[in-house]
């Protein structure tokens, strides 16, 4: 397969399709271009960096717990109390795990959708595949993407199903993880002065946690109310996620950002302040949402295990497989049916097999959703202006099917800043190419800390055999074995964006780990053996089989991708960046290899003692 000429195929066509391949090609390098910083990751800073750390980071949502140091000894420590560490406790008390602890800084259950409360927030995957556990909690989702209080409060009830609350520390922050030689044990201490020893340890901090800001001077000296979307300020904008917001009649407001998040708090905004300005730097793929209200005769009509199969089915569906049906049926699966980015990997009968034939699929696939841009804007130089000039995933795509309507109201003003984001923020407003916007509050939809080190911004490191870091173990990257287990590391177990498959439905991504792990740790216990840990040639053949994985087509779209944090902002081949870490093969193939692995029963490329 020629990667080398990209240009000629199209010539052909170019007028059938409505739009010229070659030219479009050469728009996304000039966008592109524009947003190349060499700073790259380093652009953002994060709260602890600023002296305004608490107002960017504090829970908003619980009330300070008070409690006194514990000192005891438990079989599992898990750390994080998110979808991964739920499903990994679910599992557990499943395998008999009494003995557990589950900690999080949080004050409950839920991760992301413990701190995500902002208007608007909801899932952008359909609900019946992501909640965990929905025939086991006998649940029927409301509709079909759930909103993340609907999220939070499934988690809570799975908690309390399977008695993880007994388990659970919240408001702990981890200060250290070390392995105890001597004893065999992890010993976790926390900010409250906790010492709990532990068997075994499993490690899901969650990968979209730590909010970032950008790095654009004078953000401390905004006098008004500035906060991260992920800490919502609902004293500045009153409301919740049931009720309109009722304070902003009066309040001008700014929005940096265009991603995901500010997709969906955006129309709220709009709606309720006196004046909207929305800061973008680039514009997002947006489609339509359409949502759905549960029908509940097709929803009780489901056969036993039809959770896996669907999910199951959506990896296929999104993976360029193209099943024979398409369970899910929505904005993912319709767009990403004919997609396979490179050509190259994992496609079903009749996909593209050279790198410019799935380009061109996916040409057709963002035209279709900048010409839906020009029938939902009025204004025609608002509508160019919200023209998104990249590949699919090279940004996390979007679906809304009120956020373009927004940009129609006389209360929104689009600052498209070109790429380049705002100058600078004073103490009463934000400043773009010599104007002052004057707000009364600025929202950050600026995006989490990735890119930085699986443990970057965590409060803690994990310290295995002989004093190792695993900050300067994978300091030049990831090192694992099935992405779950690192040497010198015994009885930890790893889990979130750890050289595992990439998938669209990450709560399916993180059971799967969980069920690995859950069995793994079992084993150990069933053979009688203390420890059980990677061998050093089982994680050398990972790592080297991830840097394989890097074909010059993979590499290719990565390079042509437009900054952002799937591609580490410009430098995808930075092995702590986002995507560099994921296995190469499609996640359906990657988790029944797993399985398979388990099957086999031989716990190979694990050593026990
Ligand atoms: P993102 O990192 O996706 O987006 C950050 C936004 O901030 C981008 O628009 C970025 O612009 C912008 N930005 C960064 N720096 C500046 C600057 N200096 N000036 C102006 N704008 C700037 O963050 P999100 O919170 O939107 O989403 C994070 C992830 O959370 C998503 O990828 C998704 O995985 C998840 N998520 C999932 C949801 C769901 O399922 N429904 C909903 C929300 C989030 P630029 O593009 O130019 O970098």
């Amino acid at each position: 397969m020629s990667t080398d000429s990209p240009t000629t195929a199209f010539r052909t066509t170019s007028e059938d399709l409505g739009f010229d391949p070659d030219a479009l090609r050469e728009k996304y390098r000039i966008e592109r271009e524009r947003r190349l910083r060499p700073e790259g990751n380093k652009q953002y800073v994060y709260p602890d960096d600023v002296s305004l750390a608490a107002q960017y980071v504090s829970d908003p949502w619980s009330d300070p717990i008070e409690r006194d140091p514990i000192t005891e000894a438990v079989e599992v420590c898990v750390i994080g109390a998110g979808l991964g560490g739920i499903q990994a406790a679910v599992l557990l008390r499943d395998a008999g795990v009494d003995s557990m602890r589950i900690i999080d800084k949080a004050g409950g259950f839920g991760g992301v959708w413990y701190w995500n409360r902002y208007p608007g927030a909801q899932c952008d995957v359909d609900a019946y595949i992501y909640l965990p556990f929905l025939e086991r909690m006998n649940y029927t989702p409301s509709e079909k993407y759930s909103s993340a209080k609907e999220i939070r409060e499934h988690c809570e009830a799975v908690a309390h199903k399977f008695d993880l609350y007994r388990a659970a520390l919240f408001q702990t922050v981890i200060t250290e993880v070390r392995w105890d030689e001597a004893n065999q044990t992890w010993l976790v201490g926390t900010d409250r002065g906790d010492r709990i020893s532990a068997r075994y340890v499993v490690v899901c901090p969650g990968g979209l946690q730590q909010p970032k800001l950008p790095g654009v001077p004078g953000i401390e000296r905004f006098k008004g109310s500035a906060f991260h979307a992920s800490r919502w300020n609902r004293e500045f904008t009153g409301g919740d996620q049931d009720t309109p917001m009722d304070r902003l009649g009066d309040k001008k407001v700014a929005v940096i950002g265009t991603g995901a998040t500010a997709l969906q708090c955006i129309p709220h905004l709009a709606e309720a302040a006196a004046h909207l300005y929305v800061f973008q730097r680039t514009p997002n793929l947006v489609s339509a949402r359409d949502q759905k209200k549960t029908d509940p005769d097709w929803f009780a009509s489901l056969p036993p295990g039809w959770q896996l199969e669907r999910q199951r089915n959506f990896l296929a569906a999104t993976s360029g497989l193209r099943p024979e049906i398409d369970l899910i049926d929505d904005g993912w699966t319709h767009q990403t049916r004919f997609l396979t980015f490179t050509g190259e990997s994992n496609a079903g009968e009749g996909a593209s097999t050279t790198y410019e034939d799935a380009e061109l699929e996916d040409f057709k696939v963002t035209e279709r959703i900048r010409r839906r841009i020009e029938t939902s804007v009025h204004d025609p130089v608002v509508a160019d202006a919200l023209k998104p000039y990249f590949r699919f995933f090279c940004k996390r795509p979007g679906f809304s099917d009120n956020y373009l309507a927004s940009f129609n109201r006389p209360n929104v003003t689009l600052v498209d800043t070109d790429g380049a984001g705002p100058d600078e923020v004073t103490e009463t407003g934000v400043v773009f190419a010599g104007q002052t916007y004057e707000v009364d509050g600025i929202v950050f939809c600026t995006g989490f800390d990735t890119g930085n080190g699986y443990l970057h911004g965590k409060g803690f490191d994990v310290v295995g055999r002989g004093g190792l870091k695993l900050s300067d173990y994978w300091a030049n990257g990831m090192r694992t074995f099935q992405g779950i287990h690192s040497r010198n590391f015994p009885n930890c177990f790893f889990m979130g964006s750890t050289q595992t498959s990439i998938t669209l439905n990450y709560s399916h991504c993180l059971l799967e780990q969980a069920e690995h792990i859950v069995y793994t740790l079992s084993e150990c216990k069933a053979r009688g053996r203390k420890t059980i840990e990677t061998s050093q040639s089982a994680e050398d053949d990972w790592v080297a089989a991830i840097h394989a994985g890097w074909t010059p087509s993979r590499k290719r779209f990565a390079i042509e991708c437009t900054p952002s944090f799937f591609n580490n902002e410009g430098k995808p081949f930075d092995p702590n960046g986002h995507i560099y870490n994921y296995v190469a093969a499609d996640p359906l193939s990657f988790f029944d290899s797993l399985a398979a692995w388990r099957e086999e029963g031989q716990l190979r490329g694990l050593e026990l003692s």
